[in-house]
């Protein structure tokens, strides 16, 4: 038996419902004055190898600070900025990684995310993987939940829930998963709906592998898929 992704995105939508990605604080920005797509960016880059809960953390420590804006992280003092984010671990490399992204944006767009995100998708992609930091799966959370372009997120509990469920695909390779989903997806889902679908999908997954596709042990007899999944069956 062949599942598409629609039918398990479905599936997951009625078990879990909406989870509503990307978390903002946007009562935070409302008051700053401040464009909440670059809290976006900055979690993009806190979450690479650590939990989101540590991601919380630093992002607390920069509204604090009122430090979560371009302009603030361009000028802030390296070790300001370390102490901030030291939460989300790797912060030596982490703090680079954002001063780095932060004044080139200064530099080449005054700032101005809007700027960044009315070109072509696969411009922004390219100018994005040309940063240092910059993977695959920061580009395109960047793209899909700051900038609003249609571009599915492949993160290792896409791949570890596409090698385990009966889908048509078996690589492992981001790009080719990536094509398979945006494929599959976009032959039964609007155009208009494309962008929600697909950040409220990727959200989906990563619920299903935190509470029962776990690495080592999937906990398949409580798994809400167990008699859809190609390991059960
Ligand atoms: S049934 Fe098991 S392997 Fe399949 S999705 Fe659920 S937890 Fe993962």
């Amino acid at each position: 038996m062949i599942i598409s992704p629609k039918t398990l995105y479905d599936i997951l939508l009625n078990t879990f419902g909406q989870q509503h990605w990307w978390p903002i604080d946007e009562k935070y920005h409302l008051e700053q004055n401040s464009d909440p797509r670059f809290e976006i960016i900055v979690g993009a880059f806190l979450t690479q190898n650590t939990a989101w809960t540590n991601v919380e953390k630093a992002l607390n420590n920069l509204k604090r600070q009122k430090a979560l804006t371009i302009h603030k992280i361009a000028h802030i003092k390296d070790k300001s900025l370390k102490t901030m984010i030291q939460p989300s671990g790797f912060f030596n490399q982490k703090a680079k990684r954002l001063k780095l992204f932060s004044t080139y944006m200064e530099k080449k767009y005054k700032g101005d995310l809007q700027k960044l995100f009315s070109q072509e998708t696969s411009e922004i992609r390219h100018e994005l993987l040309s940063l240092k930091g910059v993977g695959l799966e920061t580009a395109d959370s960047i793209l899909l939940y700051a900038g609003n372009h249609a571009v599915f997120v492949v993160d290792s509990y896409t791949k570890r829930i596409s090698q385990r469920f009966p889908f048509l695909i078996s690589s492992t390779s981001y790009e080719e998963i990536q094509i398979f989903f945006e494929n599959e997806l976009a032959s039964t889902i609007s155009k208009k709906e494309i962008v929600s679908a697909y950040r409220e999908f990727h959200a989906l997954l990563v619920k299903l592998a935190k509470e029962y596709c776990w690495k080592d042990k999937p906990n398949c007899t409580i798994c809400p898929l167990t008699t859809l999944c190609k390991k059960c069956l």
